[in-house]
């Protein structure tokens, strides 16, 4: 697969999508009708459709019954916790296998050229790939089973709000479409929190030693953020909630981020057909860490003034706000 006739590749080995970063179709004035359903359909499939898949199966197939969750045993605690395992190292060990092992595509359409450090005393034994499974692994799925629980035991006793499907199906429907925009608003709201001051140091320079990510950095946090990072399903705390909707922001939440930090542009299917997988604007939140910290379907970082879609204009921009930063910085502190 040729990436040169999708993107160009600078000197330095950095490769960019010809394709213009846009932000999504929907908070915009006048409407526009077709690029919206264009674009609803790319919010659906393949990649939430993907995930409500795996919530069903999930749901149905790898999940103890709500009776017998409705007091904690160590039984179904534990099953839970070693399907979370089993589900992280196939998603997440599968993709590194494949992209980053087998080097499937060598570096087609990888953002950067260079594969992830295997010697250098800043990551954790020296490595980068085994820093990022350990937190993965030793945080990330411990604390996030820890929500799934704590989750399902208060649903099971009916101590969080919750309906019948059958009752409310177009509930159902409007909360389900809801859950990535959700998950996108709760992201953006914690990700500017733990950029401030000392919030940075001690909850999210984990997940930023990752410059050059690969799929296992997605998981690459501090407990602490984590901690915040998985809160996402508290919604259901308050809004009336159904099993599949628990499981469909679950699954989004432990999935996702493999998706989110591939670090390669686009999967190469066959000789001539690709699937883009479009994680250029976080890539460029991790290469220059204070731009691109929401996504695109709410657009906070173009009203705010923080994104970045990879253009040398907006290079530019970036520079400038950061002198202007540094300036008031120095002028306040005189
Ligand atoms: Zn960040
Ligand atoms: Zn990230």
């Amino acid at each position: 697969m040729d990436d040169t006739l999708y993107g160009t590749r600078d000197k330095s080995g950095h490769w960019k999508p010809n394709r213009w970063i846009k932000r999504a179709p929907v908070f915009v004035w006048p409407i526009q009708p077709k690029p919206f359903l264009r674009w609803l359909f790319s919010y659906l499939w393949p990649y939430n459709a993907l995930y409500f898949a795996i919530a069903l199966l999930v749901w149905f197939y790898l999940t103890p019954p709500l009776e017998t969750m409705q007091e904690f045993g160590f039984g179904w605690i534990l099953l839970i916790l070693l399907r979370n395992t089993a589900l992280v190292l196939l998603v997440y060990g599968g993709s590194h296998a494949v992209f980053y092992i087998q080097r499937r595509q060598r570096t087609d359409f990888k953002y950067n050229a260079k594969w992830p450090d295997t010697d250098n005393s800043m990551f954790l034994f020296g490595s980068q790939t085994a820093e990022n499974i350990f937190w993965a692994m030793c945080s990330g799925v411990p604390v996030f089973t820890a929500y799934e629980v704590l989750t399902w035991w208060m649903f099971a006793n009916a101590y969080i709000p919750h309906f019948d499907f059958m009752d409310r199906p177009v509930f159902f429907v409007t909360v389900l479409l809801l859950v990535p925009l959700w998950r996108e608003l709760h992201f953006y709201l914690i990700h500017r929190l733990i950029h401030l001051g000392p919030l940075y140091e001690i909850v999210h320079k984990v997940h930023h030693n990752n410059v050059n990510p690969g799929p296992w950095s997605g998981l690459s946090m501090h407990t602490l953020e984590h901690i915040v990072f998985f809160s996402a399903v508290l919604i259901f705390y308050v809004v009336p909630s159904q099993p599949l909707l628990i499981m469909f922001v679950l699954i989004h939440l432990i999935v996702g981020p493999a998706r989110g930090h591939l670090g390669f542009d686009a999967i190469a299917v066959s000789d001539d057909k690709i699937l883009v997988n479009d994680n250029y604007y976080h890539y460029l939140h991790h290469k220059y860490f204070e731009v691109n910290y929401g996504e695109r379907l709410i657009p906070f970082d173009e009203w705010l003034g923080t994104a970045h879609d990879g253009s040398p204009e907006a290079d530019e921009a970036m520079f400038r706000r950061l002198k202007a930063k540094k300036n008031f910085v120095r002028g306040v502190s005189h």
